[in-house]
């Protein structure tokens, strides 16, 4: 059985992220009473602090970050209670054995998330299994980004596993731990309605969309060396289209689920030079308006000129029996004009309207599952409009509509980091993400980047507050479908 840990690590613990969703995630779990009673959470960086002053930080992230309204003085006492702090440099050895002091019995119950830039993964793990912290028992999380291609993410994913074996290492993509994704999969697996029409028959395409209108947030130093396709497909939009377009697995469990996903990665049509072109859109955005509001262009606000994408559409294939001919439309891109997550579903037409001789047209069945800001589900059907139909009958696409936050009003939305860091601490690895899955979504984007240089293409401009190049446009024009917007 696998134990819960008593011990987590955390690694950056000063950093934004711990900052904004780590520390608030793990009190939102203390709240509902859902931490193991004995859990104390160990926060390890190079600035030198003590308990307490590590304490008042956290306290401060708290406050700052917590859903109004939800902050209480009792829980906060309790929560901070379990905080400690070790200071440590990940380059110094020292640093480890005074943490594995501190941690005393490493054997038993230790979990380690590692919120730093991924150039730290190497020492972090050669610093834990040089002060015995790499114990069999001890399960370690990773935050993206995990490499830069193929070839890098294997470097990270072998250095990993000289201390951690497969099954104790927890890659996050954090898409995961959203309530929406993993909806999709009751969506699809506990109904029966949609399986027998999920297939290549009866759907025409499908669409990914994850749209931004923040630029870099001071993230440039890394967003410039990324990119859209590195920072946003290679990962949460793979990830999507392989719920969207993996087989029921036999059970839900990790090695089930993460099967069915992988077989979906490899059967991606790989992306060439000879039909890049066809298939791939890039875009930057210049200085342009959100909700009225100028904002400067990219290259105004990295500090230079440059050739990264903010922006990337592409249109994917899935050579399997199952999508034979359906494209799969993904769009990613920064200072749209709104944000929003959203995976689009077309259905195919009605093979033969009744309606057409009575001057009525129908449109195809819609399902679109809004991710964010806005978790929903709304199926589109055709109706007939109120009337006596003398003019002839007409037709109306309705929506039937579920709010997912209204359907469930008496339940927390929660931080998708609460589940992930729960299922750490337990020890549920089906919302990780497995190695192989991690690699064959690098073959793929690698692909596409070499046959970019191949053929020179770098970035179309477009204006902050637009859907992207026109050109973005085109891509599904071409094939008679237009983006949903
Ligand atoms: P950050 O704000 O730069 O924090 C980095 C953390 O690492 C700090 O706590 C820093 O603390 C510590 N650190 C740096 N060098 C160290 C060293 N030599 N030894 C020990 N600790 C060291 O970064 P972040 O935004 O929190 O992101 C952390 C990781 O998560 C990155 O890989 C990032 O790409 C990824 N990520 C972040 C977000 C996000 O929303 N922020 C989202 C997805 C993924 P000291 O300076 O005190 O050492």
């Amino acid at each position: 059985m696998v134990e819960k840990a008593s011990t987590l690590l955390m690694f950056g613990a000063t950093g934004d992220l711990a900052r904004r969703m780590l520390l608030p995630s793990l009190y939102g779990l203390d709240s509902d009473g859902l931490l193991p009673a004995d859990l104390r959470i160990i926060g390890t960086a190079r600035t030198e602090l003590g308990d307490e002053a590590f304490r008042e930080r956290a306290d401060a992230a708290l406050k700052e970050h917590l859903p109004q309204g939800f902050y209480s003085e009792g829980i906060a006492k309790r929560f901070l209670g379990r905080l400690h702090y070790v200071p440590l440099d990940i380059k110094d050895q020292s640093g480890f054995d005074r943490l594995a002091k501190r941690i005393g019995d490493p054997c038993h119950g230790v979990a380690i998330f590692l919120s730093t830039a991924p150039s730290l993964f190497k020492p972090t793990i050669d610093g834990l299994a040089g002060a015995g912290l790499a114990c069999p028992t001890v399960r370690m999380a990773l935050e993206k980004p995990l490499g830069s291609d193929l070839e890098s993410s294997r470097e990270i994913n072998d250095s990993v596993a000289g201390a951690f074996p497969e099954d104790r290492t927890f890659r996050i993509d954090h898409y995961l731990g959203k309530e929406t994704v993993q909806n999709l999969l009751a969506l699809r697996f506990a109904n029966s309605m949609f399986e027998p029409l999920w297939n290549a028959t009866h759907i025409d395409h499908v669409q990914i969309t994850v749209a931004e209108t923040i630029g870099l947030e001071g993230r440039g130093d890394y967003y410039d060396q990324a990119g859209a396709l590195r920072d946003m497909v290679q990962n949460h939009m793979l990830q999507l289209l392989a719920l969207v377009a993996m087989e029921p697995p036999a059970d839900f469990n990790s090695t089930a689920v993460r099967d069915e996903k992988v077989k979906v990665l490899h059967a991606l049509r790989a992306i060439t030079s000879a039909d890049v072109e066809a298939n791939s859109v890039t875009g930057q955005y210049l200085r342009g308006a959100i909700d009225g509001e100028p904002v400067p262009g990219y290259a105004e606000e990295v500090g230079h000129e440059s050739t990264t994408e903010t922006f990337v559409a592409l249109k994917a294939h899935i050579d399997n029996w199952r999508w034979k001919g359906v494209p799969f439309y993904l769009r990613t891109g920064k200072r749209m004009p709104m944000r929003d997550t959203e995976i689009f579903i077309q259905f195919r037409d009605v093979p033969y309207s009744i309606f057409a001789s009575r001057g009525a047209t129908t449109k195809p069945n819609k399902l679109i599952i809004g991710v964010q800001p806005e978790e929903t589900i709304s199926l589109h059907l055709m109706a007939k409009t109120p009337g006596l139909d003398r003019q002839g009958v007409r037709l109306r696409e309705i929506p039937l509509d579920i709010g997912l936050a209204n359907a469930f009003s008496e339940y927390r939305r929660r931080i998708a980091y609460e589940r992930l860091l729960l299922d750490l601490i337990e020890g549920d690895p089906t919302l990780f993400v497995r190695r192989d899955e991690v690699e064959a979504q690098w073959g793929w984007i690698d692909r596409i980047r070499a046959a970019w240089t191949e053929k020179g293409l770098t970035p179309r401009p477009y204006a902050a507050g637009t859907w992207g190049p026109s050109a973005a446009i085109a891509l599904t024009e071409r094939d008679g479908i237009s983006w949903h917007e």
